[in-house]
């Protein structure tokens, strides 16, 4: 059993509004948006954050990355969007299990 709540979210066992899956990561709506669209891209396997991050997860990183800019303008972010990544309790991170957030305003 897992505390980590994007676990669960990644698990099925709590509710999200996903808008992509695939065999490694998922991405869903952020419950207290701070942005017209504001998405969250995690991986399905756990790591806490960037600073967890190891050498295995390095494809990995590279395919969310590629993804962001689909799901973006899949969402109408086509004039841009902001990428966030929170990392540690001195960087704001408030979920430790690392996820992107994909921030912006359709055009
Ligand atoms: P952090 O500060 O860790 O970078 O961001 C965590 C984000 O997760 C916050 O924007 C917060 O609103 C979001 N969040 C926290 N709990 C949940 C949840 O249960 N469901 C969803 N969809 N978002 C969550
Ligand atoms: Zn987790």
């Amino acid at each position: 059993m897992t505390d980590c709540i994007f676990c669960k979210i990644a698990a099925g066992e709590i509710p999200a509004n996903a808008v992509y899956e695939d065999g490694e990561m998922l991405c869903f709506k952020d419950i207290r948006p701070a942005a017209p669209v504001h998405l969250l891209l995690i991986p399905k396997t756990h790591f806490d954050s960037l600073a967890h991050a190891a050498p295995e997860h390095e494809g990995l990183l590279g395919r969310m990355m590629l993804k962001v800019p689909q799901i973006a303008a899949e969402h109408g972010l086509t004039g841009g969007f902001k990428t966030l990544v929170n990392t540690g309790k001195g960087g704001g991170q408030e979920v430790f299990h690392l996820h992107i957030h994909i921030m912006g305003t359709p055009a």
